[in-house]
Parts: C-alpha cells; sequence; structure tokens
C-alpha cells in the first residue's frame, strides 16, 4: 500500500493556506498563481479563480514595510526558500497578521520551477505579542508623560497638590508651596494635610469669617479632601478667595487643586450689590410709580370733577359723550342727552352775590343728581349749565319724567343768608341713536332744543325735532350772512307812524330795521335779531339804524318835511353800553324828537347804575324814553319809578283782543290808568284796524300805532305818508312823573 494517494487529500484537507505559483524561469520574483487549497480560499477570503494567473503581490497589504518588501524579492529572485511574518490583506480588505512561507519547488517532470505558498493566522499571536512588548514599554512612556506632567503642574498658575489615602502631602506644585510659604508654612512631603492646615490656622492664613480656629475645621477640611466633596470657597486673610476643588486618582490619590477667585467673586459681589441696589431702586420706584398712579388718579378724578358741585365737568361729559356715541353703533345704545340751563342765572349772581350763587348752583346739581336715576351721567359743564345723559329704554317716556322730576324739584326755592331764592331751568332733549357718529352734534342739537325751551318762556323743556334742525341749519346760514350784511351794511330803516288818539295827527315815526339780504329779500328783525344777539353784532346794526335814521330825516327835512318825534328800538343789553349815548350823540339826530324805545321783559326790574347812567345821561340830551311792548314782562311800580319813562307801549298781545275779550280790555285800561297815574303817556301799538283803534281810544291811550293806519314803510313811502299827514308837536306829558312819585 503506497501513501501517494492520500497526498492530494493532504492538500485539501490540512488547516495551513496553501497555493502553487508557477515562477518564470529566469526570474523567480516573477510567477503566477495556478492552485489553492480550501484552507487558503477560507483563510484569505480569494478563491482559486480570484487569484489564479496573478501574482503574490495580490496578498501583501498597502501597509507593507518598504524594506520588507524588497528583502522577499531578493529572496524570490534568488529562488530562496523563505518564512516571513506579515499584515497582510484580505479579499475584503481586512487586515490580517500571517506567517507567510515560501517553497521552492521543481516539477518533476520539465525541472520547471514552482512556489509553494503557505500561510497560517497568526493574529492572536501577534495581538498579544504586541500587548506584552507594550507592556514592557509602558514604564518608559508613563515615565515620559509623568515628566511632562509634572513640567505642567509646576508651571500652573493654580495651587496643585497630590495627597494619598491617608491625605499625606506627596506632591505639591510651586505654586502650592509658595501659597504656604507666604504664611510662613512649609508643604513638604509627607506632611499630613491635617498637620499642614493646623500650621496654617495658627499662622492666621485664613479670614476670621472662615472661622478656621473652630475645633473640628481643620478635620472637616481633610474629611472634604478624603470625600471629595463638592468643591468649596475659602477666604484667607489678605481678603484673597481660593477656591477648593478636589478629586480622586484612581489609585486612590486625592488631588487638591485652589483657584484664585477673589476677582470673579468680587465681581459677583458687586453684581449682586447693583442687583440688590437695583431691586431697591426698582422696588422703590415701583412704590413711587404707585405713588404716582395714586396722584394721578386723584389728579384725573379732580380734573374730571366739578369742585362746586361734586358733579363730573365739562371735559369728563365730552370723554363720556364721545365713548357713549362711539358705542352707538356697535351696541345700538341709544341715550338723551339733556342740556339744562339755569334761567336768569346772571340776575341772582348780580343782585344776591356770587356766594348766593354758588348756593343755588349747588342746589340745582343737588337737584339733578336726585332727579336723575343712579346710572345716568350728571356734569356741570358750565357756569350755570348742566347736562345729564341717561340710557333710553322703550321710549322717551323716561325721559320726559326726568326732565319733569328736575322742573318739579326746582320749585321749591331755597334759603340762604335770611333771603329765599328761588330758580328754574330750561332744558333742552336730544336723542342720541343709532347712526349719529359726532358727540358734538348731538350736544348741538339738545343746545337748540334748549334754546327752543328758553324761547318758549323758559322753566320747561323742549324735545330738538328735525324742525329745529332745520332751522338750527338755517340759522347757521343766516348767520354767516348776516356776519356780511354788518360788513357790507345791507340795512335799511322803515317807518311806521305813530297817530294822535283825538286827530289821527302824525305824532311821530317809529324806525324799523330791515335786512335787505340778497337773495330773500327784505326780512324783519324776527328773521335775524336773535341771531345778530348770539353773534354779538346788534350794537353794529343799531349804529347803522341810528346813522340810516339821521340821513334819513336829514333828507326829509331837506324835503321841508318835519318830523316831530323819532323812536329808535334799543336792545336791552345795549343800556348797559356806555358807547350807546356816543353813538346816539354821533349819529345826528335832533336829541330833542328822539325817543328811546327799551324792552321792559328783561331790565325793568333789573335796573343797576350802569343803566341808570345811560338813562339818565339820555335823559340830560333831552332825549325821550319809552318802555316798549308793556305788560309782557314783571316790571314793577317801583321798576318804572326808578325808570321815570316818558311812554309805556302797551304790547300787541293786550291790544289785538281788546275788540273782543273785555278781560285783556280792562288789562290794557289798567296798564293806561298806572301809565297816567305817574305821569306817563300811553301808546297802544298793533292796532290792526279802526275798531281796535276806537277801542284803545276808548281805554284812554294817548297815541296809536298799528296797521290800521300805516305799516312800516320805507324810506319813499314815508315820505309820501308824511307829506300826505296832519303833523302835529309830539304829545306832551300830562302830569310830570316827578309829581307822581309826590
Ligand atoms: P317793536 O319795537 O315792538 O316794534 C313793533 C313791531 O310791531 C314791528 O315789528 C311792527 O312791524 C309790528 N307792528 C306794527 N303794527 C302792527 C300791527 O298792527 N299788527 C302786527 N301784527 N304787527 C304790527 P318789526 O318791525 O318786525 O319789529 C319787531 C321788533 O324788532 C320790534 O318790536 C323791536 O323790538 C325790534 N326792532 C325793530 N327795529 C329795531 C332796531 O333798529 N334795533 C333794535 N335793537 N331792535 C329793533
Ligand atoms: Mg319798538
Ligand atoms: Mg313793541
Amino acid at each position: 500500500m503506497t501513501f501517494e494517494p492520500l497526498i492530494p487529500q493532504i492538500a485539501e484537507r490540512t488547516h495551513e493556506a496553501l497555493a502553487l505559483a508557477k515562477a518564470d524561469p529566469s526570474d523567480g520574483a516573477v510567477m503566477h498563481f495556478q492552485w489553492c487549497n480550501a484552507a487558503f480560499s477560507a483563510m484569505t477570503g480569494f478563491a482559486l479563480e480570484d487569484i489564479h494567473g496573478c501574482r503574490a503581490i495580490t496578498l501583501v497589504g498597502p501597509d507593507m514595510d518598504q524594506g520588507e518588501h524588497l528583502w522577499i524579492i531578493e529572496k524570490l529572485m534568488n529562488w530562496e526558500s523563505f518564512s516571513i511574518e506579515l499584515c497582510n490583506n484580505t479579499k475584503t480588505g481586512q487586515t490580517q497578521w500571517q506567517r507567510m512561507s515560501w517553497t521552492y519547488l521543481q516539477h518533476p517532470d520539465t525541472s520547471a520551477p514552482w512556489w509553494l505558498c503557505s500561510l497560517r493566522d497568526i493574529s492572536r499571536e501577534k495581538t498579544a505579542e504586541l500587548m506584552e512588548e507594550a507592556q514592557k514599554r509602558v514604564p518608559v512612556v508613563a515615565e515620559k508623560i509623568g515628566l511632562r506632567t509634572h513640567n505642567a503642574v509646576e508651571a500652573m498658575d493654580h495651587a496643585f497638590a497630590v495627597f494619598n489615602t491617608d491625605a499625606q502631602l506627596i506632591h505639591a506644585n510651586s505654586c502650592f508651596r509658595h501659597l504656604f510659604d507666604e504664611f510662613g508654612c512649609d508643604a513638604l512631603q509627607s506632611k499630613p494635610l491635617a498637620a499642614l492646615l493646623s500650621e496654617a490656622v495658627s499662622a492666621a492664613m485664613f479670614a476670621k469669617s472662615e472661622s478656621a480656629d473652630h475645633p473640628g475645621w481643620v478635620e472637616e477640611r481633610v474629611k472634604r479632601l478624603q470625600a471629595g466633596a463638592v468643591p468649596y470657597d475659602l477666604t484667607l486673610s489678605d481678603n484673597r478667595i481660593l477656591r477648593a476643588l478636589q478629586s480622586q486618582a484612581p489609585n486612590g490619590d486625592r488631588t487638591l487643586l485652589f483657584i484664585d477667585v477673589t476677582r470673579e467673586r468680587g465681581e459677583e459681589r458687586a453684581l449682586l450689590a447693583t442687583t440688590r441696589t437695583l431691586h431697591n431702586s426698582t422696588k422703590e420706584l415701583e412704590e413711587k410709580y404707585s405713588e404716582l398712579e395714586e396722584a394721578k388718579k386723584i389728579v384725573e378724578k379732580v380734573s374730571l370733577t366739578d369742585p362746586l358741585t361734586g358733579l363730573s365737568n365739562r371735559r369728563h361729559m365730552s370723554e363720556v359723550l364721545k365713548s357713549r356715541t362711539s358705542r352707538l353703533h356697535e351696541e345700538n345704545k341709544p341715550f338723551a342727552a339733556l342740556f339744562i340751563d339755569m334761567d336768569r342765572f346772571k340776575l341772582i349772581n348780580d343782585t344776591l352775590g356770587h356766594d348766593a350763587g354758588d348756593e343755588l348752583i349747588k342746589h340745582v346739581g343737588q337737584v339733578l343728581r336726585d332727579a336723575a336715576k343712579p346710572e345716568d351721567f350728571v356734569a356741570r359743564v358750565g357756569g350755570d349749565e348742566f347736562a345729564i345723559l341717561t340710557d333710553l329704554t322703550e321710549n322717551a317716556v323716561d325721559v320726559s319724567e326726568l326732565a319733569d322730576g328736575i322742573l318739579e324739584g326746582l320749585k321749591q326755592p331755597i334759603t340762604f343768608k335770611g333771603s329765599t331764592i328761588s330758580s328754574s331751568v330750561s332744558i333742552g332733549v336730544a336723542i342720541a341713536k343709532a347712526g349719529m357718529t359726532d358727540p358734538d352734534q348731538i350736544l348741538a342739537n339738545a343746545d337748540v332744543a334748549l334754546y327752543r325751551a328758553k324761547h318758549l318762556g323758559r322753566n320747561r323743556w323742549s324735545f330738538f325735532t328735525q324742525q329745529m334742525h332745520e332751522e338750527a341749519l338755517s340759522a347757521k346760514r343766516t348767520s354767516k350772512d348776516l356776519l356780511k350784511a354788518c360788513k357790507d351794511d345791507q340795512f335799511k330803516v322803515y317807518y311806521q307812524p305813530q297817530v294822535d288818539v283825538l286827530t289821527g295827527a302824525l305824532v311821530g315815526l317809529e324806525a324799523l330795521v330791515r335786512w335787505q339780504h340778497p337773495s330773500r329779500g327784505i326780512l324783519t328783525p324776527f328773521h335775524f335779531l336773535d341771531i345778530a344777539d348770539s353773534l354779538g353784532v346788534v350794537k353794529d346794526i343799531d349804529q347803522m339804524v341810528f346813522r340810516h335814521v339821521a340821513q334819513d330825516i336829514k333828507d326829509f327835512e331837506d324835503l321841508g318835511l318835519k318830523i316831530p318825534k323819532i323812536s329808535v328800538n334799543v336792545s336791552g343789553r345795549r343800556l348797559r353800553d356806555p358807547a350807546l349815548v356816543h353813538d346816539i350823540r354821533r349819529s345826528g339826530v335832533d336829541p330833542s324828537i328822539m325817543c328811546v324805545e327799551i324792552l321792559e321783559s328783561i331790565y325793568l326790574d333789573d335796573v343797576d347804575e350802569m343803566i341808570c347812567w345811560t338813562i339818565d345821561q339820555l335823559r340830560e340830551m333831552g332825549i325821550m324814553i319809552a318802555i316798549d311792548d308793556f305788560g309782557t314782562g314783571h316790571a314793577s311800580i317801583q321798576g318804572l319809578l326808578k325808570l321815570e319813562p316818558h311812554w309805556l307801549k302797551i304790547d300787541q298781545q293786550f291790544i289785538r283782543p281788546i275788540v273782543e275779550d273785555d278781560a285783556k280790555a280792562s288789562l290794557a285800561h289798567s296798564i293806561v290808568q298806572i301809565g297816567h297815574g305817574l305821569g306817563i303817556g300811553v301808546v297802544a301799538e298793533g292796532v290792526e284796524t279802526m275798531k281796535h283803534a276806537d277801542a284803545a281810544a276808548g281805554l284812554g291811550c294817548d297815541v296809536l300805532q298799528g296797521y290800521a293806519f300805516a305799516r312800516p314803510m320805507d324810506r319813499s313811502a314815508t315820505i309820501d305818508y308824511i307829506r300826505r299827514a296832519q303833523v302835529i308837536p309830539p304829545y306832551q306829558v300830562k302830569a310830570p312823573i316827578t309829581q307822581a312819585k309826590a
């Protein structure tokens, strides 16, 4: 039995990786793989087809040392078998330590040179070997590292020390040594930390705040080091602050590192102080702010409150009105604005004094507050003006009840310093409903309604209506036109004759102003006098009237027409104007034929020194005084005596009904008797028909004026009238008034 047939099995079953490469007979280094066994494929990952025809370099890794490579080539070229440990590459690119052996073979038949390559995986042995080698090199490396670390530790700016498990000093860097040295303490090797610290405490190295001299302090620090406790701060007696950081090395050694944090702590403290100051100042500021807020609230409240009545003031009212108006659109919550004005307040103020006036205003404020619902807004918006804003429910009944309540509440007079003072108000009511956006318009509407209430005789209320709106609009337009009229003198004078009751002869003319409006034609005072009054231009109109009258009379005289008496109307307000006398004097009208008609209704019981002075001046000039519209006001006999007028003109409303109304006729008769009793002549005005003329004559009137004789006429018509009329001198006062007084 021969063993040769087993050889192929050996090749296939051995764990040795084997491969055969055919060499070039001229160069042993030139070869090509022709065969490999299974172990070869298993170890290198290369199958036969992978390496067939390839050169040996296929097996070598990229990291092969150049010297080793040349050594191998040299061996192969010389047909020398060899073995070498190499870090080769597998097919997948992984490195693998292998013992690679090349054995020279010669083919038995042809003598051709062949190489047998065998590989063995030596990774495990190689790693162990490397590790061992590395282990051998550790002390050297460690020594190298130790020296470097030592140098680095020495160069540190911070005090650093290493202690063993017994807290004995093993190593301290120079900074550490220097630190203790500053206080005369030696940081000597193998000195226990406890001893070092005790020495330092004795040398007063630590600040008093550290309480280092307290029993147990040193032990506590040693314990901290051993426990590797959390970092802590240490304050030195020279105020330096050191941060102590401890750690434990794997061998149990403790390290202690002192970092100087004086600057950081100082900054922190400063920051803290600043923060605290800031906090305090913020707190202070907050307090001041809330004080200010409080003060502001008070100021605001004060600035929104009327000091006399304690009600809201105009400013507050404007704000509330504005906000309620803006809510109209969103919430459709209609409300009413009541504009309330005290009647004849000025008179009370002037006659009874401001204290009484103030008392009365307070009283009115209180009455308004009482009459209004608690949720209503009540304000004093001017000297004697008030306003109420009240939400509307279903209808306006609430509002009329409120207005009635106010008028009712004021019926009760008040007593002030022994005097009884009565007062009343006029109220204008406007409704603000969705669609209205202008708060001023709402107030303006209420104001228009108030004006109407005043006009209707005061002590009443009036609702704003569309008609009023139109009237107000027209008044606005008229105002504009009127100012222009004053500038351009668009006025002329009409004259109405006054006739003697017995003879029908002309005894005088009353001058009545007319406005020649550029588009509306001739306008009577009814259309513009009130507006002129509110615009303050009555004075200008009067002046123009005086001028025209003077001119017209001159023209009449130039025509040979003598006028026995010319009456001019003077608005009551002008009697307080010292310029009136001057204006009349300057007009050039002969004072001896002039008569000034003044309105009874306002001024007769309110005759102050200024009015007396004016009237005295007029009288001295020889001008006659007539009380116009007598019977409509509240003139007392005392008032009449004070004024000493020459004429009383009975108002038309007493004359017009005398024909059919006996009561009115007897009233007119009484006026005649009063007049005559005081020696005052009596004129009946508004004598519309001859029947009226007869009746007036029957009542004893001296002079008649009215449509029965002539309507007010322009200049030329007047001239015609005078030409045709019998003219007699003005009526003479039968009994001087001074006699009557006596
Ligand atoms: P007055 O002084 O009482 O003037 C009489 C008014 O009665 C005039 O109205 C006159 O046209 C009107 N009248 C005269 N007879 C009759 C009559 O039989 N029946 C009717 N229904 N009315 C008659 P006029 O001109 O419209 O003047 C109204 C008022 O305007 C005057 O009332 C006077 O108070 C004022 N006024 C007129 N002219 C002036 C003026 O130049 N200055 C001032 N401040 N007021 C004036
Ligand atoms: Mg008159
Ligand atoms: Mg009159």
